[in-house]
């Protein structure tokens, strides 16, 4: 198998009706055979970003990885999440069963939120102090750590949950910031794994051309 490079993200094209996913564009199309021309200019080459991104790199941020291994390699799509915070430096407070960790290291590919918007900065500015803070507090002392109930994601969301308040805003449900931030990245995430499991086993994935369907049914109505 080759690996791929995640961070430089795939490529789409369309030919023979289909879409094509690669991480470089052929000479000849693998459908048909022949050299690629585009009748049309959305059948050109577009790049898929990866929805992977370094996660010391992304400040105020939380972020998600898999518990072992990264979600390009050795990521089957069950195993567990652990989930963490980034400081103004990009070093990601995590909790687990044995406390909190602060680490510079280990969280290069991961699905990121950003928390904080860029124009915030009374909150950039007391976003470090607050999340040292927070995290010294017996709530994570290693010994009250529970796999399901005082976990990574409890944690996480504390903070979350600390820093609205702080801007007297509404605190937020485990379901609702899943479902509303979490779910929309880990579904695009998913798709790409998907894609870059099979581009990495065969070069490409072929999948049928909504646009071109679309189209057609188009050329069929018209006169
Ligand atoms: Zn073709």
């Amino acid at each position: 198998m080759q690996s791929l490079d995640s961070e430089k993200g795939l490529i789409k094209f369309s030919h023979c009706k289909k879409d094509i996913f690669c991480s470089y564009v052929p000479k000849l199309c693998p459908v048909c055979g022949q050299s690629l021309n585009y009748r049309r200019l959305e059948d050109a080459p577009i790049s898929i970003p990866s929805p992977f991104v370094n996660g010391h790199k992304q400040i105020c941020s939380f972020l998600l990885i898999p518990t072992t291994g990264t979600f390009l390699r050795g990521y089957d799509g069950r195993s567990d999440l652990h989930v963490g915070i980034t400081n103004t430096n990009g070093l990601v407070y995590n909790y687990n069963e044995t406390g909190i960790h602060r680490v510079g290291l280990g969280w290069e590919q991961c699905i990121s939120v950003p928390l904080v918007q860029p124009d915030m900065y009374g909150l950039l500015k007391q976003w470090d102090k607050y999340l040292e803070e927070f995290s010294t507090g017996e709530a994570w002392f290693p010994n009250r750590y529970d796999e399901h109930h005082h976990n990574c994601y409890t944690y996480a969301l504390a903070f979350i949950n600390c820093v609205l308040a702080a801007e007297n805003k509404q605190q937020m449900s485990k379901s609702e910031f899943t479902e509303r931030f979490v779910i929309p990245q880990t579904r695009k995430a998913s798709k790409y794994i998907t894609l870059y499991q099979e581009i990495t086993e065969n070069s490409f994935y072929i999948g049928d051309s909504p646009h071109q369907e679309k189209n057609l049914e188009e050329d069929k109505l018209s006169p």
